[in-house]
């Protein structure tokens, strides 16, 4: 039965690890493309990328939730068969139950990932920019378009506040997030975007 376990989790891992390297280059090659004059070249990914890549699959809330998904499947699962052993359940009634908890775990883990995964677009647009910036040995200003209804939050509202209309210096930008995001309580990683909220993205302004 653990080696269903093991399945479960190396085959959602796999798919969630895809998904990143697919969010994050997604939004590398946008930024990019979206830079003066660069539009026409295309994207390289090189050996920061994957290290950037490879940190926001390992660690950060996702990684996190990877992890808190395999221990709470295998307590889960445990805890299906102690009881099937002790109630002398049959078989086939178990492996119901088995199924059942593997569902609902991976619909949490997919809940987050999918909210997480704006973050990771995010993080490949910063990376865009900068890479952008490098090469054409010039600075930009950026803002955050930063959708602001009774559903935003206070962190991201003061954020949106603080951003002045010309916009800011990657850095500078980077470094208010963390600010206000220390005064709210978030716990960033990354270039993070104060929390993933589906509704916030990384632009350039001129
Ligand atoms: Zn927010």
């Amino acid at each position: 039965m653990s080696e269903i376990t093991l399945m479960i989790s190396k085959q959602l891992r796999e798919a969630i690890e895809d998904d990143v390297t697919d969010a994050y280059l997604n939004g590398a090659r946008s930024a990019y493309a979206d830079s003066p004059g660069l539009g026409k070249q295309s994207y390289t990914r090189d050996e920061f990328d994957f290290e950037d890549i490879r940190i926001l699959q390992t660690s950060g809330p996702l990684g996190l939730a990877l992890g808190n998904f395999e221990q709470e499947l295998n307590t889960e699962m445990n805890k299906v068969i102690f009881e099937a052993a002790a109630l002398n359940v049959p078989i086939t009634s178990m492996v119901d139950q088995v199924r059942g908890v593997a569902n609902t775990q991976a619909w949490k883990l997919g809940r987050i990932a999918r909210t997480e995964m704006l973050n990771v677009f995010n993080e490949g647009r910063f990376r865009g920019y900068a890479k952008a910036e490098d090469l054409l040995e010039k600075r930009f200003k950026y803002s955050l378009q930063i959708i602001n209804d009774n559903r935003t939050c206070g962190a991201h509202q003061e954020l949106s506040g603080r951003i002045p209309a010309g916009g800011m210096f990657l850095d500078d930008l980077i470094e208010l997030q963390q600010t206000i995001g220390a005064k709210y309580n978030f716990r960033l990683t990354g270039k993070a975007l104060l929390h993933p909220n589906q509704r916030t993205v990384l632009v350039m302004v001129r």
